[in-house]
């Protein structure tokens, strides 16, 4: 988008202020978490919303964007292809999805259990003998909720040494680290606490893989408290989203 253009568009200058207020919200939280360092990365969450709505937030110097749905992610990297964003799949993922996947994400947040590193490695080898493409990252999701029964996906804290060693193994996966949602109805803080945990104990085998992704709208401070190297931010960013994707 042009300057002028933007001058002239008005969901430009309410992403522009949504965006930046967030941003603010995140440096408070690192300062009062006396973190030093690299700063969390800001994953804008875009789901349901349109790919001009991206096109905004790039040319508000966002670069990285995450999505839970293949089909509507797959349409928007394809639109948005040349814009220089680093795209994150972020959603509860279909071995058969695996393949389609792999063709526009940088990330993978949700892998959850064997089958799928399967697939996803099988996919990038493929995709890399066609095009080249760079290993892709594999955040291991981990279940937070006390009662196994009721998750809301991811891999319990016991199943993640495992995983990790399948994924870091595999040719064209790395292993980034860990990622969570926060349980529903419940204080975020005990469950990024503990995901804090499950974290140190695979950096220990993997010393690589310390990015924590953690944090939405309305727990990012909580999850910088608690070593957030990922934020995953959609609502307060975009808007409540729409009825219709
Ligand atoms: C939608 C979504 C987010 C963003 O949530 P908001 O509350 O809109 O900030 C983060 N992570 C995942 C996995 C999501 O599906």
């Amino acid at each position: 988008m042009t300057d002028a253009a933007a001058a002239a568009d008005p969901r430009f200058h309410e992403l522009a202020q949504r965006l930046e207020a967030v941003r603010e919200r995140i440096a408070k939280a690192v300062a009062s978490a006396g973190r030093g360092g690299q700063p969390p990365r800001l994953i804008v969450i875009t789901k349901f919303h349109p790919a001009d709505d991206i096109r905004r937030l790039a040319a508000l110097g966002v670069t990285d964007v995450g999505e839970n749905r293949d089909q509507e992610a797959a349409a928007k990297a394809a639109e948005l292809a040349g814009a220089g964003l680093a795209w994150h799949f972020v959603g509860q993922l279909q071995t058969k999805k695996a393949k389609s996947v792999v063709r526009y994400a940088a990330a993978v947040h949700s892998v959850d259990r064997p089958q799928l590193v399967d697939a996803l490695a099988k996919a990038v080898l493929n995709e890399q003998a066609a095009t080249g493409r760079e290993p892709l990252d594999c955040f291991i999701q981990v279940s937070l909720e006390d009662d196994a029964g009721a998750h809301r996906g991811g891999a319990l804290p016991a199943d993640v040494p495992a995983l990790a060693d399948r994924i870091a193994t595999a040719e064209g996966l790395r292993l980034a680290g860990v990622m969570a949602v926060a349980p529903l109805g419940a204080a975020p803080e005990p469950a990024f606490e503990k995901l804090a945990k499950v974290s140190e104990l695979l950096v220990r085998d993997h010393p690589a893989a310390t990015g924590i992704s953690a944090g939405m709208s309305q727990d990012l401070e909580a999850a910088i408290k608690f070593g957030a190297t990922h934020l995953r931010i959609g609502s307060d960013i975009l808007g409540s989203r729409p009825a219709v994707g």
